[in-house]
């Protein structure tokens, strides 16, 4: 409506308007209860109706097999940092990392206090702006899991493939915090997925993680309880207080995700988006650039300059005014940034876009 504005930040990000009214309308007394999500016990039987449905319903979004657990959790994907070879390995294990990005690199970093982690490929000589082919790769034959960011928040790249293990033994784990349930994903390729919801399914405070169950079990011992994984999939995420309201909201976009036709749909919608995005600075004549990789260009993250980049944040200031926000650039790569994820209306990237045709004429 027009008292909201586009937001094309990456994270909290913009969230879909009829899952804000819902929640509206459902503040004050959920169905009848006579109590808000806020207040309720978490072991009542509302919300557990709640979190049963809203794993149902991401089951079926994501077709999660049976043999792989849906945990609902806190501290974000960088608690998973830690988590994942906290339960996955042995701190004298091998883990291999792929660095697309600085969330690919944080996760190396995190994983070297509790196991011995190897880039094996890193994108920083190129800034970050591309994939490696696969079959270059040079995995280490005793690592324990391939770690992947699948997209790259900041840099804007993506994955649209995923590498096998070489190591048969190994799993696949990726960090989808900013492309989960953008698309579909063959669950069955990965040991664990993980992603905090802030960016395409919920508000910040709630980090879910699919992990295939015989991998649960092996925490180290000085694993926190809040991070080994067994003791959330015994309790149904329920151990300790989950974070109720945020788990509320996820199951509202994941029921909004699932009345567009699952994952094949969104697909389509954010394909359409990203391509009017990424053709107008293709054609712009070098006025905007985008330094991406054409084949890996991320559907949900479009970084781009401007050849003059003195007009940037003239840029930035100008979109602001018509409604268009938080379209700056991360601090540590600068230019502009626009987040368009599932929720971004296809009029947002459209205004975007007439406004960037405009902003270059008015300038030549
Ligand atoms: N991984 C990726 C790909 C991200 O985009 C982010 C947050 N922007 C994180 C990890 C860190 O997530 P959190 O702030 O939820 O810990």
């Amino acid at each position: 409506s027009s008292d909201r504005v586009f937001n094309f930040a990456a994270g909290p990000a913009t969230l879909p308007e009829n899952v804000l009214l819902k929640a509206q309308s459902e503040l004050y007394n959920w169905d009848g209860s006579g109590m808000s999500v806020m207040e309720m016990s978490h072991r009542g039987k509302e919300f557990m109706s709640i979190i049963q449905k809203a794993e149902a319903d991401l089951r079926a979004l994501l077709n999660i097999p049976e043999d792989y657990a849906v945990l609902f959790l806190q501290g974000g994907a960088t608690t998973q940092f830690a988590a994942i070879p906290l339960n996955l390995c042995k701190p004298d294990d091998t883990v291999d990392y792929i660095v697309t990005g600085s969330w690919g690199d944080k996760a190396y970093k995190e994983a070297a206090k509790y196991s011995k982690p190897k880039v094996i490929w890193s994108g920083k000589a190129e800034k970050y702006t591309n994939i490696p082919a696969f079959d270059s790769l040079e995995q280490s034959p005793d690592a324990k899991y391939l770690h992947i960011c699948a997209n790259e928040t900041i840099h804007g790249v993506e994955f649209k493939d995923y590498p096998n293990p070489k190591n048969p033994n190994a799993i696949l784990v990726a960090d989808m915090s900013s492309n989960f349930c953008s698309k579909p994903v063959d669950v069955t390729k990965f040991g664990v997925i993980y992603a905090g919801a802030q960016k395409n399914v919920g508000p910040s405070g709630v980090t879910i993680v699919i992990i295939k169950k015989d991998l649960i079990g092996n925490a180290q011992p000085i694993t926190p309880v809040m991070l080994d994984y067994k003791i959330h999939a015994e309790n149904n995420s329920l151990y300790n207080t989950p974070p109720c309201f945020g788990i509320y909201m996820c199951g509202l976009v994941f029921d909004d995700l699932l009345a567009q036709g699952g994952l094949v749909e969104v697909e389509k919608k954010n394909k359409k988006k990203a391509q009017i995005l990424y053709d107008t600075i293709d054609a712009s004549n070098g006025f905007f650039r985008c330094p991406v990789e054409k084949s890996v260009r991320s559907l949900m993250n479009v970084p781009f300059t401007l050849a003059k980049s003195e007009l940037e944040a003239e840029f930035i200031k100008e979109a602001a005014k018509e409604k268009m926000v938080q379209l700056k650039g991360h601090r540590s790569v600068g230019g502009m940034r626009a987040s368009i994820y599932n929720a971004m209306p296809l009029a947002g990237v459209e205004k975007l876009v007439a406004f960037m045709k405009d902003f270059q004429v008015s300038l030549e």
